[in-house]
């Protein structure tokens, strides 16, 4: 496979190692385990630390598996360079720990997911300055701007309500005010949706959840699109600039916040997330059509009192989610009516299995304001759209006719 030639995002993904030498001629690259890298010569040991030539140091800081993984991530991204974590969590985290400083603002999306909600909160009592706006409309976010705002963060479909974000417009918004753009691609994956076509700066993925896809391994990535410009960040230190311009942001994330941090993924998990993404295509294929069949069906029943997919007509931005993603995504959340008890309903189910992971292959099923939206209380929960009997359903590779079966039986009582 030679890098000139365009293959389509699974051939890519699949012969993406050997576009290296790989050890022994292996189809995989291997685990390596090894915490350091002993070199030959004490000056080579300390051009590698100086940036001078390449190679690894530290495993805290990169390890050759990990490497491999964040190739197929920019890959898949098409972004320009890729940094892994070993959580998605880890990875938003470094945006603060990275990038941002006492006094900063930030803008994001109020519909998130529940711990990067807690992380804004922990950000604020750290003197960031976090104004939550409906990023559905990009007026709200251009009113939130300030002299000091430095990120905007938003998720493409929002975790569990599935608003999507104005993504266009804000990155044209971003782009003219030179600030840094950063989405969440977790719900629709680089499959569905590639964030630099709207002028994404950094994209946040949670590899744990489509990437990785069997829920066996935990992992985050931030990806560079490189269509920012980093001279525009007046948070790089010195110590950074001496790369090119296009490289201080991943440099100092690199250092500031995974080596200093430590939230470093680990060589088997980076295994296992490869060997996921390459099936994520066919999963993400079977997971959208079963979630549309799904939603499809809870809607036309009158049990149901709700259904939030953004492949239903009557989302609010169906049109928006038809144009930008091409499919919806493997998630949705509908609420019953009041005659059904939200934990009875799920009692019911013999298939979908109660459980607070997303983009496995085994559908999973969860009463989101008595579990992953609990702590945040009633209140909030009520700002982000968020019913007390919200139910969110991941959606799996099961056969379509035993997930409509089973969603079915369970509205009889
Ligand atoms: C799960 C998730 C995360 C966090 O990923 P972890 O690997 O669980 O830390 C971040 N953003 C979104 C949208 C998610 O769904």
């Amino acid at each position: 496979m030679t890098d000139s030639k365009k293959y389509g995002f699974t051939t890519t993904i699949l012969h993406s190692d050997r576009q290296k030498p790989i050890e022994h001629g292996s189809l995989h690259k291997p685990i390596h385990i090894s915490v350091t890298f002993g070199y030959r010569d004490a000056r080579e040991l300390a051009s590698v630390f100086q940036g001078k030539q390449p190679g690894y140091r530290y495993g805290r800081q990169g390890n050759p598996t990990v490497s491999a993984l964040e190739d197929k991530v920019t890959k898949m991204e098409q972004g320009l360079a890729t940094i892994c974590f070993s959580t998605g969590m880890a990875a938003i985290g470094a945006l603060v720990q990275g990038l941002l400083r006492k006094g900063d603002h930030v803008v994001s999306s109020s519909f998130l997911f529940g711990n990067t909600n807690s992380l804004w909160q922990t950000a604020n009592a750290l003197g960031i300055d976090v104004s939550m706006v409906d990023a559905t409309d990009v007026k709200n976010v251009e009113a939130a701007l300030t002299p000091a705002t430095r990120l905007v963060f938003v998720e493409t479909i929002a975790n569990p309500r599935t608003q999507v974000a104005d993504l266009k417009r804000i990155g044209q918004l971003c782009r003219d005010r030179g600030i840094l753009y950063v989405v969440d691609n977790t719900m629709t994956s680089p499959y569905l949706f590639r964030p630099r076509m709207v002028g994404a700066s950094l994209v946040v993925n949670a590899l744990t959840k489509s990437i990785g896809g069997h829920g066996n391994a935990l992992g985050g990535s931030l990806t560079d699109t490189g269509l920012y410009d980093w001279n525009k960040f007046p948070n790089i230190y010195d110590s950074y600039k001496r790369y090119a311009s296009s490289q201080w942001g991943m440099a100092q994330i690199r250092a500031k916040s995974l080596r200093d941090f430590g939230g470093t993924l680990g060589p088997e998990a980076a295994h296992h997330i490869a060997v996921g993404a390459e099936t994520m295509a066919l999963r993400m294929e079977r997971e959208c059509a079963n979630a549309l069949a799904l939603a499809q069906m809870l809607e036309a029943d009158e049990r149901v009192a709700a259904v939030y997919y953004p492949g239903l007509p009557s989302h609010p931005q169906h049109k928006l989610a038809k144009e930008l993603f091409g499919a919806f995504g493997s998630l949705f959340s509908f609420e019953l009516n009041d005659k059904i008890d939200c934990f009875d309903y799920l009692n019911r189910l013999k298939l979908a299995i109660p459980a607070s992971n997303l983009g496995d292959t085994r559908t999973l099923v969860i009463p989101v304001a008595h579990t992953i939206f609990y702590e945040m209380g009633a209140d909030r929960r009520a700002s982000m759209g968020i019913a007390e009997s919200l139910i969110r359903v991941s959606v799996g590779i099961e056969d379509t006719a035993d997930l409509l079966e089973d969603f079915q039986q369970a509205l009889a009582v």
